[in-house]
């Protein structure tokens, strides 16, 4: 007897395509695809609609502005919403793992699964690689962006402390030698690039014009720098361990990531927004690397129909629009915003709706190449055997985007107002429903930590 059967469903399958089969559950994990009669205890009709794996989100921030235990329960909740199942976290300690990872690792308020990334932002955390490692990291982050004046990050908070804490990192005093450390340990290099001297040299430009627009900070971080990083990492790195390049959003950047993959390990990420917004955007639109324009737009959509980005992750930070734009100056306002609940919408209304993408291949973009590249057993695909995290979509579905609708702590989107087509109605973890019909259902706590 199963536990759950989805009937009349379209399964997309990352490797094999459409399959038009029911989909039986059993013990949180896909059990049999049938065209046979079997019995189940609860039966869903996905009334001919696609059954897709859960969409893993390899990049979000959270923690930074709300302690773990309550940023975990909100952003896991938004991202139920847009059809997230498994979530990556960017831890940024400012302190020791050895003495604090466990403490953020035993609060789990997620309704969703999770996988923590490690940042490298001191050099003590070098020395910590192996640590990390033993309690199921496996990719370390690296912000070659900071260093002087640019070198000022908000770090996660204590649990159970609201209190933010800034940090100054200079990443270019040990990055190097993070690098081999990361390489020593047999991990995954997930590398900021930006070059820093070309940063605070463009924003020091940009300044003495009196520029106060969005575009203005796109002009004082041009795809060039992002180029040279590339090139500087991927020649120094030399296929010695995994480079994964998070956020590539310029065209220069993005080509020389492209011809670097044909020699080495490199896999490359780009994020929602650097497919549907451009600099011409207001200043919630500030990001770091900075949104960029339609030329560069055009160049990742077609570099995604070749196949040749790897993962959409969200870049998804956790803050709220008075903060980030105090005192409306471009300089002052804070990088990142939310985007979690919208990689799905976003990617089923630009991608699948407007031909860019099919379904199968988009799988493989938001789902199954995250949970190859970190190692996750049992994600990523629906295969038997696979844990049942996946999300039943209403490609015609239409919805005009509020920040209400997003459940996050944070209190705007840059999607509000646009009618994006194309939605989850149903999240599904390991077999339990955490969102139907826009509505939470899911449990604080029942995400579960994965290696
Ligand atoms: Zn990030």
């Amino acid at each position: 007897m199963l536990d759950t059967l989805i009937t009349n469903a379209s399964i997309v399958l990352p490797t094999i395509g459409i399959v038009r089969k029911d989909l039986g559950i059993k013990d949180g994990k896909v059990a049999i695809l049938t065209n046979d009669k079997v019995s189940a205890n609860k039966v869903i009709d996905a009334k001919g609609r696609y059954v897709i794996p859960g969409v893993i989100d390899p990049h979000v921030h959270y923690g930074v502005f709300e302690p773990i235990e309550r940023a975990a329960a909100h952003e896991s909740r938004s991202a139920a919403i847009g059809g997230v199942t498994c979530m990556m976290r960017m831890l940024r300690l400012y302190s020791s793992y050895k003495k604090d990872l466990l403490k953020h690792l035993t609060v789990n308020t997620h309704l969703i699964d999770y996988v923590y990334h490690a940042s490298i932002l001191l050099r003590t955390h070098i020395e910590e690689i192996g640590y990390c490692k033993e309690h199921g990291i496996r990719a370390f982050k690296l912000y070659m962006n900071l260093k002087d004046e640019i070198g000022r990050i908000y770090m996660d908070m204590e649990p159970y402390n609201n209190k933010l804490i800034e940090g100054y990192v200079n990443t270019y005093e040990f990055m190097n030698d993070a690098i081999e450390g990361i390489i020593k340990n047999n991990a995954i290099a997930i590398i900021h690039a930006e070059d820093p001297d070309m940063c605070i040299e463009g924003i020091k430009r940009m300044r003495e014009m009196k520029r106060n627009d969005l575009a203005a900070w796109s002009d004082a971080r041009a795809g060039i720098n992002e180029k040279k990083s590339i090139s500087f990492l991927t020649n120094f790195i030399n296929n010695r361990c995994q480079l994964y390049l998070p956020h590539i959003g310029s065209k220069e950047g993005l080509e020389e990531a492209i011809s670097a993959k044909r020699l080495s390990r490199v896999y490359i990420e780009t994020c929602p927004h650097y497919l549907t917004h451009t600099m011409e955007f207001d200043l919630r639109g500030k990001v770091t690397p900075p949104l960029r324009s339609k030329d560069d737009q055009a160049a990742l959509w077609n570099a995604i129909r070749n196949g040749m980005i790897d993962c959409i992750g969200s870049d998804h930070v956790a803050n709220r629009l008075k903060d980030k734009i105090a005192d409306n100056t471009v300089w002052n306002a804070l990088a990142g915003f939310p985007g979690i609940a919208t990689i799905l919408p976003v990617m089923l209304s630009e991608g699948v709706n407007k031909g860019r993408i099919d379904l199968k291949d988009l799988t493989r973009l938001i789902s199954y190449n995250a949970s190859r590249i970190f190692s996750l057993k049992c994600k990523g695909n629906l295969e038997i055997g696979y844990d049942a995290d996946l999300v039943i979509i209403d490609l015609e579905k239409e919805v005009k985007v509020t920040p209400e609708i997003l459940n996050s702590y944070s209190d705007y989107t840059i999607y509000d107002g646009i009618t994006l087509k194309g939605w989850p109605i149903l999240t599904m973890v390991r077999g339990e429903i955490i969102m139907e019909d826009g509505a939470i259902v899911g449990k604080e706590g029942y995400g579960r930590y994965v290696s």
